[in-house]
Parts: C-alpha cells; structure tokens; sequence
C-alpha cells in the first residue's frame, strides 16, 4: 500500500515526487511510456527560470529525477494499463503489476502526434522521427523534412540544420502559429528552406525507408517531390489519457479537467501537466502545477488518515 502513485515521470510527475518525497510520502513513481516526458526529447530550454544560460531538456529531467531520488521517490519502469479509482485504495496496474495508493497523481502527459499517412509508423526508426534530439545525429550531411508551423517544428529546424545539409521546413498554412523570436531565428538559417503552403500527401519510401515526401500545395493543388532521407513531424500532441476515460472528465480533446488546481471529481486523484493543460504547456507550468497536486494530495492524506 502506498500513499502516492505518481502516474508520468515528466517535469510535472518528478516535481510532484520531489514535494511528496520530502513530505515523507514515500511517493512510487510510474514512469509510463516515454520516462522523462517531452523535456527528456527537446534541446536547449532557455526559459526555464534558473538557468540563464539555458540547459539541455535530458540535464533539466535527470537533474529533477535525482533530486526526487534523493529525498526517497521510488521509480518503476512500465506504462499503465489500467486503472480503478472507485473506491480507495486506488489500484493502479501497469503490465504485470498493480500498485495500491491511498492518492494518485496523473501526470501522464501528452505524446507526439503523427500525420496518420499510410504506413507512416512502420517508417518510425526508418527515416521518420518525432524527436529531433534523439535522431538529429543520424542525418549528418543529409537533407531533412520538418513538418509543422509551431514553436516545436521551429525549435527542431533549427537544431537539425546543425546536423543536416538542408531542412526543408514544411506547413500546411502561410502562416505559422509558432511565436516570433522562433520564426525569425530560423529564417535567419540559411540552411532551412520555407515550403508553405503544402500539405504532405505521401511520405516516398520505396524500399521502407525513407527517400523523399510529396507536398501538394492546396492553393495552387500542384504538388512537388522533395528528396529527404529523414522527415520529422512536429505537429503538436495528444494527452496520454486513454486509461482515464469514463473515470475522469475529459474535454473533446481528451485532456483532463481540473477542479480547482489539482483536484478532480474523484476525491484523493489530482492531476498536473501537459495532461490536463492544452494552453500553457509549458516546462515551468507542467512543474508548477505538479507543486499544486502534490501538496493537494499532502492535504488529502492528512484530512483522510487512518
Ligand atoms: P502546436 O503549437 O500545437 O503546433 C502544431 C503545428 O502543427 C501547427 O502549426 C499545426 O498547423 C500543425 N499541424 C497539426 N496537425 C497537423 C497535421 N495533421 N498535418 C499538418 N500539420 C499539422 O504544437 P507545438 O509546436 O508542439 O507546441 C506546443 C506548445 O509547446 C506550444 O504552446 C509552444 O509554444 C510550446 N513550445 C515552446 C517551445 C519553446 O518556447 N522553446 C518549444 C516547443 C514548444 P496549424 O497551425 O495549421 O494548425
């Protein structure tokens, strides 16, 4: 039995963990699918407050990893798969495991999304990428497609045009939803060509891997052949709350609702980050409202004991 599962081990989940830790709660950490969230795939984070240089994402996450460590969260590999929080203690089950807690806290996070073209995940690993970080290395001196129009296809152009010989930066629209500074700092790249308006219509990969993608321009609907060897997508994500539905209260898209800070409709579950937040998605955000849970599932404990 344990008095906090910690569901995600992204910024929000280690800084839940790093507060029920030194709480003494003795939080279980689940790591899920993707250990360390989308910090552990990004680059350089200049706006997290603190590090006025800036710092790589993977430093930040196993800096906040080792912190909660250090104050006693125990970490446990494995995705969840189930859940039922109808009555306490909750049971979490992840593979072949089920974990029992008196609170949980939800911080599952969101995950990339892909084009949803014909045969695109089988060509994960293959030439397409969601993860600039991970796989920019594998394109020294080749040309490379960006998909997208926000500040993550942005942050990836430019990181990649250190490794690729060009990057084509594709968007289905003129204009791009991406914030200034990031659209200028990549216009500014010689190496990155804009290929706007264009939809990507086919991802060319005769022999299973990745050689080129056709575009079509839906203003003009003509459509053109661009020979890349890597093509990563970077076109926003989806919450990672498939297990929650019909348990908890989801919006259209699947995020989870909140109800005042942390709290949800089931008394002792709490939720933070990019899992229940569409609109500021944000590392100090995520961490910030992982801070909220953790100390509303403190509160929780105490009110609830024995
Ligand atoms: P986003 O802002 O939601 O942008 C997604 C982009 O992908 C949009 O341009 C969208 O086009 C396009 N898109 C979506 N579905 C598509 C599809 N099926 N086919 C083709 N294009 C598609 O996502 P994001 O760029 O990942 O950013 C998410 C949040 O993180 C934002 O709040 C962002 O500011 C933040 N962020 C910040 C930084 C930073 O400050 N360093 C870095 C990365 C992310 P439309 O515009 O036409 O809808």
């Amino acid at each position: 039995m344990n008095d906090v599962v910690i569901i995600g081990s992204g910024c929000a989940g280690l800084t839940a963990a790093i507060y029920t830790a030194r709480a003494n709660l003795k939080p279980v950490v689940l790591d899920g699918h993707e250990p360390g969230g989308q910090l552990s795939l990004t680059t350089h984070v200049e706006n997290y407050p603190g590090f006025p240089d800036g710092i790589m994402g993977p430093e930040l996450i196993e800096n906040m990893r080792k912190q909660a460590q250090k104050f006693g969260a125990e970490f446990k590999a494995g995705a969840v798969t189930e859940v039922d929080l109808r009555k306490r203690p909750f049971k979490i089950t992840a593979g072949k495991e089920t974990y029992e807690a008196n609170s949980l806290i939800v911080a599952a996070g969101a995950s990339a999304r892909l084009l949803g073209l014909k045969g695109e995940k089988e060509l994960i690993g293959r030439g397409l990428s969601t993860c600039a970080t991970c796989d920019g290395y594998f394109f020294r001196g080749k040309p490379i497609a960006v998909v997208g129009g926000g500040d993550s296809a942005m942050e990836e152009a430019n990181f990649l045009s250190r490794y690729a010989s060009r990057v084509y930066l594709i968007h289905r629209r003129k204009e791009f939803r991406a914030s200034k500074i990031m659209i200028d700092r990549v216009k500014a790249n010689e190496k990155v060509e804009f290929v706007t308006p264009a939809v990507v219509e086919e991802i060319l990969s005769p022999e299973g891997v990745v050689t080129g993608v056709r575009v079509r321009n839906p203003e003009a609907s003509e459509t053109r052949e661009i020979a890349v060897e890597g093509i990563f997508v970077a076109i926003g994500h989806d919450p990672n709350t498939t297990v929650f539905k019909g348990k908890l209260d989801t919006d259209e898209n699947g995020y989870l609702i909140a109800k005042h800070g942390s709290l949800t409709a089931v008394p002792g579950v709490f939720i933070a980050g990019d899992v229940q937040d569409h609109r500021y998605r944000q590392a100090v955000t995520a961490a910030g409202s992982g801070c909220m849970a953790a100390l509303d599932a403190e509160k929780f404990l105490e009110e609830h004991k024995g």
